[in-house]
């Protein structure tokens, strides 16, 4: 067993190994798996194979300069998505305040619950918004 396990490091020595866009191709792979089990889709099963062929070569490929820079574009995405995600739950949790979109400049105003129409000021930008809230 010690002999195996010398080998494969020896093996992976120099390679690009499991990284956070392995990981997450990997549980794309199992998910896609999983509904093919009850879908039986010739497309799905030929992409999902795919998919795993690409993230075994990611694994094992020694073009670790390349494979790093995939597996960065990979986590500016997923930090984009998370905030994006994460402000969705803050808005939904949050019942004191609401939350408006600057029309200027896209950034999110948050502005206490008080129905009526009401005059606020983007911080970011400058831009005059007027708001009304039930
Ligand atoms: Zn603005």
């Amino acid at each position: 067993m010690e002999k195996f396990r010398n080998k494969f490091i020896a093996f992976m020595y120099g390679r690009n190994g499991p990284d956070k866009l392995y990981r997450a191709s990997v549980a794309v792979f199992m998910v896609l798996a999983v509904i093919n089990i009850f879908v039986h889709s010739v497309i799905l099963s030929v992409i999902s194979w795919a998919l795993f062929i690409w993230t075994m070569f990611r694994c094992f490929s020694k073009n670790v300069y390349k494979r790093s820079q995939e597996n960065q574009a990979y986590l500016r995405l997923e930090e984009k998505v998370v905030k994006k995600f994460g402000m969705t739950k803050t808005m939904l949790t949050d019942k004191e305040h609401c939350y408006k979109k600057c029309r200027h400049c896209k950034a999110y105003l948050r502005l206490p619950k008080r129905s009526g129409t009401h005059t606020a000021v983007c911080p970011k930008c400058g831009e005059k918004i007027t708001v009304k809230i039930r």
